[in-house]
């Protein structure tokens, strides 16, 4: 057992072996904490966890990354500005209960949880999410979406997806209630894909987003080959939108049909039409961003 009685320390950072646990640790004298960070650990226990959380009152940020949760935790401090929850196996262990109201800065990886719908929001201005999906059809385009309008008083949402396999079709469409629904991430969204290439349908993943989250302004940086992959995809189908006649008037519409006007940014305020982009897209560097703003 370590005891750490520093009544003045205010950061800590713990950072495990993969077989070893932390919990010989005592750090009740630290009333004063702010920022705790437990990272890569094989276990944290409710029991050694729970009773720390609940003494370090002034608490304004917390770290778990890479420590699976035995027992279900409840994170909650009004002092709490910042929680970070992330896996990069995807392995949380049991999901927590995040009771923050006061929240600014909210940070997660790994799969859509329930959990994530039920936190208070009102305050969070940065939400960043790194969602493991294997199989991303129209069901979870849906969840994605209810999760997203959650959140979408935060001013970024940086959304990380690498789905296996994305399925996304007109024909299923017919389960969901999504009429008339809106919603806007504003002001920025970004979507980063994997770097190691997967046979992704990149329509359904260009059709699924859109339809699903249908963002106000969505930004795409041009540093990895998926990226790069949708940008061409999503183009190409603005570019084409007139002619289309993609959907029978019966039955929810397709994206395209809400889509008013979109205004494509790049480099310095340099505008242009989607033909443009697909022409420029050799010259284009893995810094640039390309900005899709979107008016439903
Ligand atoms: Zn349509």
């Amino acid at each position: 057992m370590i005891d750490i009685e520093l009544e003045c320390l205010e950061e800590f950072t713990f950072i495990g072996y993969p077989n070893r646990d932390p919990c010989d640790i005592n750090m009740s004298g630290c009333k004063n904490l702010k920022v705790f960070e437990l990272k890569r650990h094989r276990m944290i226990a409710k029991e050694w966890l729970q009773p720390l959380l609940h003494n370090f009152q002034l608490l304004q940020s917390l770290v778990l990354h890479d420590c699976p949760l035995y027992g279900r935790i409840r994170i909650s401090g009004h002092h709490l500005r910042c929680v970070e929850i992330s896996s990069s196996n995807g392995n949380l262990g049991e999901y927590p209960i995040v009771n923050a109201p006061n929240l600014e800065l909210f940070s997660y990886a790994g799969d859509i949880n329930s959990f994530l719908y039920s936190m208070e929001t009102s305050h969070i201005q940065i939400a960043n999410f790194k969602l493991y999906f294997n199989h991303l059809n129209t069901r979870k385009f849906f969840q994605l979406k209810e999760l997203l309008a959650n959140y979408s008083q935060a001013q970024f949402i940086n959304l990380h997806i690498n789905p296996n396999m994305v399925k996304f079709q007109q024909k299923d469409m017919t389960s969901t209630p999504i009429c008339g629904v809106r919603l806007t991430i504003d002001p920025t969204m970004k979507l980063e894909g994997r770097t190691v290439e997967f046979s992704i349908d990149y329509q359904a993943l260009v059709d699924g987003l859109l339809w699903s989250i249908q963002p106000e302004i969505l930004s795409l940086k041009l540093d990895c080959k998926p990226n790069i992959q949708f940008l061409e995809v999503l183009c190409r189908k603005l570019g084409s939108m007139r002619q289309e006649s993609c959907c029978k008037s019966t039955g929810p519409r397709c994206w395209v049909h809400h889509l008013r006007h979109v205004k494509i940014v790049w480099g310095e305020n340099t505008t242009c039409d989607s033909t443009e982009i697909l022409k420029l897209l050799p010259a284009f560097r893995p810094f640039h961003i390309i900005s899709f703003q979107f008016k439903w």
